[in-house]
């Protein structure tokens, strides 16, 4: 069995017994890349040799000693390019310093060494918005695999990433891992550092992990959680150890599912799959209670509003002037700011600075974009009474399965209404998961479906325990 798609500590086991050295993981890795990555388009870039370099010199006594680890490519590592998958920042730009993320995962003996590929900005839920590389589903190559963070979950998925880092604004980690069969992490709002992540919406951004079990997710979120004082938004409260509870089962726990999550819209085939693994969390001794989270048909519109006028913001920083693309013949200061961003940004991505531009402008501002705090404050409520009833809630990921490419090119709205499960989690800031709940046929192909489980501000020791109850549930 390959060595990239063995478990991270049965890879450590191995590592410090001496049965394998870190450059046989990298050697497997090449392999799986070799055979796999001309179809699959998951990374923009990876550089083996220099990981084989770090790979000698990895101190095998640290947590994740010797395990390769690829990265989202809007989380800096320092001499590495960072593109968002954007043409904007598509040349010229090297990283001069690692994120909080990256830094963590060197001290924890990790090895980044690879790029993914990713929606442009983060901006989608496709990875058919990136405007450097196309990636496709493991499971079906005329399937997206999710998005933004596709290029994340195709490549663990398909065993050319041990694991991977994702970004989670509205749900670009939970829905490619359901879409491509693997388990994805959104931590709570605070418990990873967003310091050298590049910000799409501050305060829903998240990094996260993106692994092939509920074992690796939390080993490598271990890692990577815990105060920065570089991020004002991180927290300072004590990370607890994630994999001690992780075997405790659900017996005794109360679980919800909340009846907003199962009604109109959902794909039958999705919804049986999820209600499979509902009943054998409850045969496996856990309560379930039916709950009602009564502002979630809002939480689309309030996302696609906050979100947006974040990224416009955020997005002003790209003019030419500091880093990647500069027009090369504007006429003056103005039409240089101008024609560098028309040049260098997507579609979707003047999209969303249009939009967000708008719902902050003088006028609208009340009517759009201070109204969508105030639902954002209800949708936050709706979550706080919920987690008084119940230890955790159970959900879809997405309504459907992976759809085709292209598919939805011409009808942004339609794609938007496909985040109404995951968005609440970020606007709440409470943590999530996407576990892998079976495969379902959908016109004509076989394909992955996530199951979602949410859980209190800071409540991932008790999401990662009911989320390895579930994988066990399925053997
Ligand atoms: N699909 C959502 C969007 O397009 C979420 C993206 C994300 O989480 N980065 O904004």
């Amino acid at each position: 069995m390959s060595l990239a798609t063995q478990p991270i500590r049965d890879l450590r086991r191995q590592l410090t017994a001496g049965e394998i050295r870190p450059s046989d993981i990298l050697d497997d890795l090449a392999g799986a890349i070799e055979s796999r990555e001309p179809a699959l388009g998951a990374y923009l870039s990876f550089k083996l040799d220099a990981a084989k370099q770090a790979a000698d010199e990895a101190d095998l006594s640290l947590p994740l000693g010797g395990i390769p680890i690829a990265l989202k490519d809007n989380i800096n590592a320092r001499g590495e390019p960072c593109t968002c998958s954007s043409r904007y920042l598509e040349k010229g730009y090297v990283s001069p310093y690692d994120a909080t993320v990256t830094a963590k995962l060197k001290a924890a003996g990790a090895i980044p060494f690879g790029r993914l590929n990713m929606d442009e900005f983060a901006m989608g839920s496709s990875t058919e918005n990136a405007a450097l590389g196309r990636t496709v589903n493991p499971h079906a190559p005329d399937r997206i695999p999710g998005g933004s963070s596709g290029g994340s979950a195709a490549a663990v998925a398909a065993g050319t990433a041990v694991a991977a880092l994702g970004s989670d604004t509205g749900g670009s980690i939970r829905q490619p891992a359901s879409h491509c069969g693997v388990v994805g992490l959104k931590p709570s709002y605070g418990r990873v550092s967003r310091y050298g992540l590049v910000a799409f919406a501050s305060s829903l951004d998240q990094i996260g992990p993106l692994t092939r079990s509920v074992d690796d997710s939390a080993a490598i979120l271990q890692a990577i959680a815990g105060h920065d004082p570089s991020d004002s938004t991180s927290l300072d409260s004590e990370v607890p150890d994630f994999s001690a509870q992780l075997d405790a089962g659900v017996s005794g726990l109360k679980l919800g599912l909340p009846k907003e999550y199962f009604g109109e819209g959902i794909e039958p085939a999705v919804r049986a799959c999820v209600e499979a693994r509902v009943r054998e969390l409850e045969s496996q001794g856990a309560e379930i209670v039916e709950i009602s989270l009564p502002h979630t048909e809002h939480a689309v519109a309030t996302y696609y509003i906050i979100a947006p006028a974040e990224a416009s913001s955020n997005l002003a920083r790209f003019d030419g002037i500091r880093y990647g693309h500069r027009s090369a013949n504007p006429d003056d200061l103005l039409d240089l700011y101008k024609k560098s961003r028309e040049e260098g940004f997507g579609p979707e991505v003047k999209r969303r600075i249009l939009l967000g531009t708008y719902v902050l402008s003088s006028g609208y501002y009340d009517a759009f974009y201070n109204r969508a705090q105030k639902v954002r404050t209800l949708i936050r409520r709706d979550f706080s009474e919920a987690f008084e009833k119940v230890d955790a809630i159970l959900s879809p990921v997405a309504p459907s399965p992976a759809r085709r490419i292209g598919g939805n090119s011409d009808d942004p709205l339609k794609e938007y209404l496909s985040d109404i499960y995951t968005i609440a989690a970020n606007l709440a800031g409470i943590c999530a998961i996407s576990v892998p709940a079976g495969m379902v046929e959908s016109d004509g192909a076989q394909l992955p479906v996530g199951l979602q489980i949410l859980g209190p501000h800071l409540g991932e020791a008790t999401l990662l325990r009911v989320a390895k109850a579930a994988e066990v549930a399925q053997g």
